[in-house]
């Protein structure tokens, strides 16, 4: 790539959330950076997931502090242990390791404690307005919301109208504890929130113990500050949240301490050409739009995973578009370099034919087969030689045959052309077969016995070079090869999105590829010589499918 990543990288390793913390630091507002990645075990971890955790787990190693994994498990309808356990192997294969492991519901107690706290100070009180009502005495950005008929019911009743909520005795939806704040606060989230709300739903940590579950905006800062945690960081849209955790804290006797936590906001990741919510990557695999969490052309780290892209990639990708408060579309091409700057010098090269037709040199010895070695990487003889064959019968890929040169500057096989075989010799196409449609089946071609490794000894210049399989050691293999899910740049943005899935989204051919690649591993690049970077699908058994991870070259704007 053209520009200097070093420098790339030193500025988006500085940002506004490391500047805070050094102030923290110098005026001694805190001794140690305590962080957390809280996730809600909805779904799997998505790549907007990933710069969430590099910034949290970052922070805590170069600051010498700890990083917790919290799971913010107080929905109880829509959590499962699958994605727990999910999104544990993810964060590991990431690279990173969590210091303590807690789940909101583990508080649970503590909320409730809280909650009777704010009673107590005549700062919460149980409502009976239900959604629509509530809605209705909000009031809206530029008119004051009204108070709630409830607001003034005193401490004792509040105390016990909770209990009830909490014993199962009113009905879902029945009512709330709210916080009483002020309805005509410019920040809506300060017009008396819900604090508690009655679900009879099992809890897959708690089972049926618990009958109200807490607001997120509630449950976050607290959870926050019994773990300590000095910097909460979030995404954009909990800004206005934030003075709602600062009054939370602010007014429970235990957390109100001068080191109490602060809420950081920074922008959320998206991504060209994907949607990112959970929600919605769940609505693809429900309604079979995709193969599943894991399909590879989900923006998921198990899909990213799958397609061959490698944890050190992703890291270094969230280092590149660095942490900021703009909100902006990534680039999916910035994701791309990532992964293709990280396999250019580590990635073994070998040859495969995506979709192939076969070549017969007609004065090549029958039953004869070479053996040749070619390097396992061009710019690295460490890496060692590999096997190949060459004989009577290859394959090349359709692509790279034509029957006339559509201009001089064609550089592949055409009819009296001749092209280097990566590899191998110099050929030249002398005829060819077609089927009925008049698709080509066969091409025949001479070669020059001479050319091995070396130019045609009378000066002829051959400057086009193919790749190859030899036909009789070739292994029939899968290719899949993967365009954007979607056509649209921001599709998410549509209510109908999964209906604007590119059809062209994955193509499936049959190929060949060499006889070395029997015992490729998942998750291991290979370079396909001039096709791209390829990895083994950790998904079909025995079978040799190839994922393609990236092209070798930005094709974006072409
Ligand atoms: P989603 O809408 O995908 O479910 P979420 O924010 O509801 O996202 P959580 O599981 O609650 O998902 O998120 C865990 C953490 O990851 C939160 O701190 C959240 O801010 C962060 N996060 C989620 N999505 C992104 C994103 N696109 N970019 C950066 N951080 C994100
Ligand atoms: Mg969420």
């Amino acid at each position: 790539m053209g520009y200097n990543l070093t420098l790339m990288e030193e500025s988006a390793r500085t940002n506004f959330i490391r500047h805070q913390i050094d102030t923290d630091l110098t005026q001694k507002n805190t001794s140690t950076i305590k962080t957390r990645f809280p996730p809600e075990p909805n779904g799997y971890l998505h790549i907007g997931h990933a710069k969430s955790i590099c910034l949290n787990f970052g922070l805590a190693q170069d600051y010498g502090g700890t990083c917790n994994l919290r799971f913010d498990d107080t929905n109880p309808e829509k959590e499962e242990t699958t994605f727990i356990e999910s999104i544990k192997a993810d964060i590991r294969w990431l690279g990173f390791e969590w210091d303590e492991i807690h789940y909101s519901s583990d508080y649970f107690q503590t909320f409730y404690n809280c909650a009777i706290e704010l009673i107590k100070k005549r700062l919460a009180y149980v409502c009976f307005l239900n959604t629509e009502e509530i809605r209705k005495y909000r009031g809206t950005l530029k008119q004051a919301g009204k108070n709630s008929p409830y607001r003034d019911t005193c401490i004792e009743d509040n105390l016990s109208l909770l209990a009830k909520m909490k014993d199962g005795k009113f009905s879902e939806g029945e009512c709330v504890l709210r916080a009483k704040i002020d309805m005509s606060s410019p920040f809506m989230c300060l017009r008396d929130p819900t604090l508690y709300r009655i679900r009879f739903d099992k809890h897959h940590q708690t089972g049926n113990e618990w009958r109200i579950y807490p607001m997120y905006d509630f449950a976050h800062p607290i959870s926050d500050a019994i773990e300590g945690i000095s910097h909460s960081l979030c995404t954009l849209e909990f800004q206005d949240n934030r003075h709602l955790y600062d009054w939370i804290l602010d007014n429970l006797d235990d957390f109100n301490q001068p080191n109490r936590p602060h809420q950081y906001e920074f922008s959320r990741l998206n991504l060209e050409y994907t949607v990112m919510s959970k929600r919605k990557l769940q609505q693809l695999v429900k309604e079979n739009l995709v193969s599943g969490w894991d399909d590879p052309r989900m923006p998921t780290l198990s899909g990213l995973r799958r397609r061959g892209y490698t944890a050190a990639s992703i890291r270094d990708f969230s280092e590149r578009i660095g942490v900021s408060k703009v909100d902006a579309t990534t680039d999916i091409a910035i994701l791309e370099s990532s992964i293709r700057d990280a396999l250019n010098n580590s990635a073994a090269r070998t040859m495969g034919v995506i979709d192939p037709i076969k070549v017969i040199i007609e004065n090549y010895p029958f039953d004869q087969v070479e053996t040749l070695y070619a390097p396992i990487h061009p710019q690295n003889e460490l890496m060692g030689k590999r096997k190949i064959f060459f004989s009577r019968e290859i394959y090349i890929d359709r692509a790279d045959f034509t029957e006339t040169m559509p201009n001089k500057k064609y550089k592949r096989l055409a009819l009296n052309k001749e092209v280097r075989l990566r590899n191998a010799y110099v050929i030249n196409a002398t005829t060819f077969d077609t089927d009925f449609d008049g698709n080509i089946t066969t091409v025949y071609a001479t070669y020059d016995a001479n050319t091995l490794g070396k130019n045609p000894a009378d000066g002829r210049k051959v400057k086009g070079v193919i790749h190859f399989v030899e036909a009789s050691h070739a292994l029939q293999a899968e290719f899949r090869i993967y365009k954007p899910l979607f056509t649209l740049e921001n599709p998410g943005k549509n209510d109908n999105f999964q209906q604007l899935i590119n059809p062209k989204s994955l193509t499936i051919t049959d190929g060949v590829v060499e006889p070395n690649m029997e015992n490729a591993k998942p998750e291991v690049a290979y370079q396909f010589e001039r096709e791209g970077y390829f990895c083994r699908d950790n998904q079909s058994g025995d079978k040799l499918v190839f994922n393609k991870t990236v092209g070798l070259r930005n094709t974006w704007n072409q």
